[in-house]
């Protein structure tokens, strides 16, 4: 059995180009200091005290990947997700109910030592109506004098109490091994919305307001957040609630705690860039719309569309746009965007809140149609139609004849032409524009292959 955290390896450069297939979702439940944090520390093989020794801190919300046994899975700590009004019993409620409902298995941590109060009752009830797994975790058994305690807690109703110590690591094996027979192999829902969080990248060049976006996303939390900098050391992901939805924000580390590196800024700002991209399943490209688009933008919404990830393309600071900003803003558009027609675009302002709840169905659509698959019949009949009206340009005397195509991948959606000769770059270009004529894929690139049979 080995401990490894994935973020590590994304962070050797060894992520692949592939997006990280997605993994299914556990989600730690509990009332505040029944050991969550530790516990999912634990889970991740770290060594490093995160946890605040401070009784009600709020935390961020935190979503990490783990392995064990060599399953892959995603942890979700919902130790951040703080009470609102509804005083606590209601809010560790409410938090299980969202832990269900964005999760593949959710693992209730009860404290031992205390036994299961009305709160965790109150849990319970809610977590015995989910049709996903539930685990109970009895923490801070740290010795056998305990393990009596334990058993009272079948109370709950939630099947075995698994007794383990969190900060001592006793029995954390057992309990991982039931974790991972617990869960799913493959995340619920693949594909559609309604599965585990999905990924979001927020990047863009220097000063254009992604910190001040993201923490105009969070909310309050953030100001807190910034006050226990330092309890995470690891590149990390946040998870924001976007109009009613979860979604995982990856690598938010560096929008946090500002990096200031006098000599290879801009470096150090791509490489990080890159990484986020990569581990993104959509990005949003946010632009200082007050200022002329520049080659570092475009640069990074060319990144984006090579690595074949869905796009959002935010214009912020929107509050300081004026009409004439507003016309030059769309002829350096008109120019700038010709390879990324197709993306997604909102008008947004970080600093007044303007339009950031347009935000979320942007993504919804960029990824819907990341995801999207056009049937074989479909396709053909469509091409074949287009073909006969429009025929490919004769090429050395041939004209090349397009046989059959399909849609061979999504993720992004990949078609492939089988001809009988070379289809020039013009022509390409003008079956997409076609395509996306017929079926859309509004926020996403689609990839275009031929394949000449001879
Ligand atoms: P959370 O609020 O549920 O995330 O709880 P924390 O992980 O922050 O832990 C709350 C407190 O319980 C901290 O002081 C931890 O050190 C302590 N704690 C966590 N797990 C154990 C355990 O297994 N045994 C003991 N004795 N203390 C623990
Ligand atoms: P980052 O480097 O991309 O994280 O950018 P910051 O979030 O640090 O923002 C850079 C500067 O732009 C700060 O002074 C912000 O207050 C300011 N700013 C961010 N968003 C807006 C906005 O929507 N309108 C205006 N007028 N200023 C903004």
């Amino acid at each position: 059995a080995e401990f490894l955290r994935l973020d590590e390896q994304a962070a050797d450069g060894q992520g692949g180009e592939e997006p990280a297939l997605a993994q299914p979702v556990l989600a730690v439940v509990g009332r505040p200091n029944v050991g969550k944090s530790t516990l999912v520390n634990r889970i991740l093989g770290r060594r490093e005290a995160v946890v605040q020794d401070v009784p009600g801190v709020t935390r961020d919300r935190v979503a990490y990947d783990a392995l064990w046994n060599g399953r892959r899975f995603t942890v979700v700590d919902t130790g951040g997700w703080e009470p609102g009004a509804s005083g606590l019993q209601g809010s560790v409620a409410a938090q299980a109910e969202l832990a269900m409902s964005t999760s593949d298995a959710v693992l209730l941590v009860v404290d031992a030592t205390v036994g299961a109060t009305t709160t965790d009752e109150a849990v319970a009830r809610v977590l015995r109506r989910s049709k996903r797994p539930v685990l109970l975790a009895a923490n801070k058994v740290d010795d056998e004098r305990l393990l009596a305690e334990t058993a009272s807690l079948w109370s709950l109703g939630l099947g075995e109490p698994h007794p383990v110590s969190a900060l001592h690591g006793r029995s954390s094996g057992d309990l991982l091994d039931a974790i991972v027979d617990a869960l799913p192999e493959a995340p619920r829902d693949l594909g559609t919305t309604a599965g585990g969080p999905r990924r979001v990248a927020l990047v863009g060049k220097p000063n254009v307001g992604k910190s001040s976006l993201l923490n105009k996303l969070t909310g309050e939390e953030r100001a807190v957040v910034d006050s226990v900098a330092g309890t995470t050391v690891d590149p990390v992901d946040s998870l924001v609630e976007l109009d009613g939805q979860l979604w995982r924000f990856v690598d938010t580390a560096g929008l946090r705690k500002r990096v200031q590196t006098a000599s290879g800024m801009e470096y150090y700002a791509s490489l990080r860039t890159k990484s986020a991209i990569d581990a993104a399943e959509v990005v949003i490209v946010l632009l200082d719309a007050s200022e002329p688009v520049s080659e570092q933008d475009l640069r990074v919404v060319t990144m984006v569309a090579e690595a074949g990830r869905a796009l959002v393309l935010a214009f912020n600071k929107w509050d300081l746009v004026d009409d004439e900003r507003r016309h030059q803003l769309d002829r350096e558009l008109d120019r700038g965007l010709v390879r990324v027609p197709w993306a997604e675009r909102v008008n947004v302002s970080a600093l007044t809140g303007r339009a950031v709840r347009k935000l979320a169905p942007a993504l919804r659509t960029a990824l819907q149609s990341w995801d999207q698959r056009v049937p074989t019949g479909q396709l053909n009949g469509w091409l074949s139609d287009l073909v006969a009206a429009t025929p490919p340009p004769v090429r050395g005397g041939k004209q090349p004849k397009i046989l059959f195509a399909t849609q061979a991948g999504i993720r992004p959606p990949t078609l492939v032409l089988f001809t009988t000769g070379f289809l020039e770059a013009g022509y390409r270009r003008f079956v997409e524009r076609k395509f996306r004529e017929r079926f859309g894929f509004k926020g996403s690139p689609v990839r275009i292959n031929v394949r000449v049979r001879e």
